[in-house]
């Protein structure tokens, strides 16, 4: 693990490991909150006397259930589904539901455990939560995604609500998935109760700009990092790991903000088009064809393909992780230095590994953590929900306005916490003590529950 924990917080770590074996990425996110909160108890005693950290590392509720399903051939096949209902102490349990052969209790667990400050930090009235299952949607027909959709609906039902628990998308879950979602939900309670799920079409209660906004708010994000040290995008060079959605809209903003996009990613293999990556071609072959990213090359025939690539060893100003947990190390954090690197931010949830984060602050170079750079997509989602409690649909430009005002608060909000806490620019100390003490502070005023 990266840096050793104040005397305080080392046993509730320990206690924490103690509890829920074997989930690794769980205890990552969970130590990387713990390094920073020492100053917060010596500023509010309260809180430790409260046990409020062991009382926010514990879920409120977890479910876990099975989801069996047939395939187009007649066969059965068991999945196993979770949602982890962590914190709503600030409102319904609010997080995406990620479908990847890799889930397991310990990756939604970090996953919902971040969310909490995330969602903490959007300054909007939702709790923590996450779910998702071991589901792998690659290579499924479309009857195939549908039939599982229904059945793992047949049993969160009953868990889910708008003033309850409200899940979107993640990864391998986007409008098609959320449609058949809701669908089922729909059928099941007979109620069109829109706000139970975001990231809905747009056409039948979702909202314009959700699809962009977790690349958009990132790249606000680092726009705001860059001005805060007299610099922009304007004319960097900037990769992007990823080729989803995430990753698509953040290459879209930065374009907008006049930055190159040289390479994106997928699981198999990495793009680089020094000419600057087209992006209507990305989207024609990521989001109309699901087909891989190494077909771009077959209509590109400058730019140039790399089967199990590194995309860190692409030289840029800028660097987006935006594709998964830990897919950043420290020996990659090394060649972006080396490279020039000049600023980190993640669209996705905790790519960099604990030795690469230790590594981008002591080189001292602006780096955006998840928490606080990818927390556009849940904003927006609690925009959907807003504009579905009042039965409206916003314009796109009211929407992507509102996510650059939350962005631009979310920024101002870490930088002057990160201040006053002594570690000015540090915006893991930032994110992580601004999110912890509003949800402490509910946590407070709502008693022992
Ligand atoms: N899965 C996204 C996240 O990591 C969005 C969740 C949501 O919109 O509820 O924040």
């Amino acid at each position: 693990m990266a840096a050793r924990l104040d005397e305080k917080l080392e046993p509730i770590f320990q206690d924490v490991l103690r509890r829920n074996p074997g989930e690794v990425e769980f205890h990552q996110a969970v130590h990387e909150v713990l390094e920073t909160l020492g100053p917060v108890l010596v500023k509010y005693p309260e809180y430790a006397e409260q046990k409020i950290i062991q009382r926010i590392c514990e879920p409120e509720r977890q479910i876990i259930f099975r989801v069996p399903w047939q395939d187009d051939k007649g066969e059965t096949h068991i999945n196993r589904a979770f949602r982890v209902e962590f914190n709503s102490a600030l409102g319904p349990y609010k997080g995406g539901m990620r479908f990847h052969p890799s889930v397991y209790l310990g990756i939604v667990k970090f996953l919902g455990f971040e969310q909490i400050f995330k969602n903490s930090l959007t300054g909007m009235p939702i709790g923590g939560g996450k779910g998702g299952s071991d589901f792998d949607p690659k290579g499924k027909s479309d009857s195939e995604i549908m039939r599982f959709c229904q059945s793992l609906m047949t049993e969160l039902y009953r868990h889910i609500g708008e003033y309850t628990d409200v899940p979107a998308g993640d990864i391998g879950v986007g409008s098609r998935e959320i449609g058949y979602l809701f669908g089922q939900y729909k059928r099941i309670t007979n109620r069109y109760e829109s706000g139970v799920l975001t990231g809905k079409g747009v056409h039948w209660g979702g909202s314009l700009a959700r699809t962009e906004a977790t690349g958009y708010g990132t790249v606000f994000f680092v726009q705001e990092m860059l001005k805060a040290r007299g610099d922009s995008l304007d004319g960097k060079t900037v990769i992007v790991s990823g080729s989803g959605n995430v990753a698509i809209y953040a290459m879209e903003k930065a374009m907008q903000f006049g930055a190159k996009i040289i390479a994106c990613s997928d699981s198999s293999g990495i793009v680089v088009d020094q000419d600057g990556i087209d992006l209507d071609l990305v989207k024609r072959i990521k989001e109309v064809e699901r087909r891989r990213i190494s077909a771009y090359v077959e209509e590109r025939k400058s730019a140039k393909y790399i089967e199990d690539g590194n995309i860190w060893s692409v030289p840029c100003d800028v660097a987006l992780p935006c594709a998964t947990q830990n897919e950043l190390n420290g020996k990659d954090v090394k060649i972006l230095l080396d490279n020039g690197c000049i600023a980190i931010a993640e669209g996705a949830n905790m790519p960099t590994t604990p030795e690469g984060i230790q590594l981008i602050q002591a080189a001292g170079i602006a780096y955006g953590p998840g928490k606080a750079a990818n927390a556009g997509g849940v904003a927006t989602s609690a925009l959907e929900m807003q504009q579905n409690a009042s039965r409206d649909a916003w314009s796109f430009e009211h929407t992507e306005s509102r996510l650059e005002e939350i962005m631009i608060n979310i920024h101002r909000n870490c930088y002057e916490t990160a201040e006053e806490f002594g570690a000015p620019s540090n915006y893991v100390v930032g994110a992580n003590i601004a999110g912890f003490i509003k949800v402490a502070k509910a946590m407070d005023a709502l008693g022992l529950v």
